[in-house]
């Protein structure tokens, strides 16, 4: 059940975050053009924001004003807290979806459209959004942080910090950072521009995002699976081979929409002209399979959860969702940009054969 001190730590943790996005300096970049036109501005400082995190965490941490044992005491009322959180937050973006002045989609079925958004692009003024808000500050931020509260505690626990957990953490930092360092690449998603924000994306990244993607250092904290040394910088090759798939797919995608002449791999990119105006990309990456970036994905998944050892199934969790999740997520891609693209998806289908993994699937 939730307690008075995890009410006040998740309160207090997004009103430091809102205040971060607010108050520290960002650029200012325009998205793309959505399906009704309309061209939305964002405000990023996403990667200062991470760095005065850490920073002033680390310095409380130094001067012995918290600890990870109290996040790991709170961890199951913070969880329930942020259910609850996600509920409420959810019926409001729901209503306030209605204020909205531009053409949205809607079922006109309420617990559907509470589930999958009334509207796309909730804002609270011109540059707050709710969407890109939660799914990047909040979703990622705290993840990272309960995954460092949680070798903070091992620490406490133990007087030492598992190689596991030095791992686990140094691997989704990497992440974490590098998503701010790209988070400008995060305004051509899909989520951003074509899923109306509503329950589904609103729990994502205020409780599942943040309490499974860290069950490896949750695990970690009470399990010390001893992995062989010489294991360690394979899972970690396999990790950044993964990262490189993942990112470097992810920035073609991003470059070539934004300079449709920026050379791929030493040429210029191939693409298919649409009817509909935009361009698909069929070289790179995107010339293997059309979501070779889901593949990197699942790499760096995986390569977080072997750190764990095989002795039990709960911190592969992370992957044994994500693998279904990202299936189903290129499906559901695949019937939207069939619907948008109509022939000339058929045909970039027709050159682009493979969904995800080249030669395989
Ligand atoms: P993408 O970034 O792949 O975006 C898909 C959209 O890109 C399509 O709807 C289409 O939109 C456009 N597109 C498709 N093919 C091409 C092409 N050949 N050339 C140019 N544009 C194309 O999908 P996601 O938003 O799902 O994923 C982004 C990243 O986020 C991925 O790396 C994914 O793995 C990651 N992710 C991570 C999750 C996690 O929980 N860790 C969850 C979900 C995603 P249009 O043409 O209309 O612009």
């Amino acid at each position: 059940l939730p307690t008075p001190r995890s009410a006040a730590l998740l309160f207090g943790w997004l009103a430091f975050q809102v205040a971060l996005q607010v108050l520290l300096p960002g650029k200012v970049v325009t998205g793309l053009a959505q399906r009704d036109g309309v061209r939305m501005q964002y405000k990023l400082n996403g990667l200062i924001s991470l760095v005065v995190t850490l920073a002033l965490g680390g310095c409380l941490y130094a001067a012995g004003l918290i600890r990870g044992q109290v996040v790991l005491e709170e961890l199951g009322p913070l969880l329930s807290c942020s259910i609850l959180f996600a509920f409420a937050f959810s019926l409001f973006i729901y209503v306030y979806g209605f204020t909205s002045q531009r053409d949205e989609e809607r079922s006109g079925i309420l617990v559907y459209d509470y589930f999958m958004g009334s509207s796309l692009n909730p804002r609270i003024g011109k540059l707050f959004d709710l969407k890109l808000f939660f799914e990047s500050k909040i979703g990622m931020t705290t993840w990272i942080v309960l995954a460092f509260a949680m070798a903070c505690a091992q620490y406490e626990r133990t007087g030492s910090l598992s190689k596991e957990m030095m791992l686990v953490c140094v691997l989704q930092l990497w992440y974490v950072v590098d998503f701010y360092w790209f988070e400008d690449a995060m305004l051509t998603t899909w989520d951003i521009n074509y899923e109306n924000y509503g329950f589904m994306l609103a729990q994502g990244f205020i409780v599942w995002m943040p309490f499974n993607f860290s069950l490896q250092a949750q695990y970690l904290v009470y399990h010390q699976p001893n992995i062989p040394l010489a294991v360690i910088p394979l899972i970690a090759l396999f990790n950044f081979a993964g990262y490189y798939v993942f990112r470097a797919s992810n920035l073609q995608k991003h470059h070539f929409r934004t300079d449709p002449n920026a050379q791929i791999w030493g040429k210029p990119p191939t693409f298919l002209q649409t009817k509909r105006g935009t361009k698909l990309l069929t070289s790179g990456f995107w010339g293997l399979a059309r979501h070779t970036n889901y593949l990197g994905d699942l790499m760096m998944a995986l390569a977080w959860c072997l750190p764990s050892g095989f002795s039990h199934i709960p911190p592969y969790f992370y992957f044994i969702y994500f693998a279904p999740l990202l299936i189903d997520r290129e499906r559901r891609d695949h019937k939207v940009c069939a619907q948008k693209y109509g022939q000339d998806w058929e045909t970039y289908c027709a050159k682009v054969k493979y969904r995800i993994v080249p030669g395989i699937y």
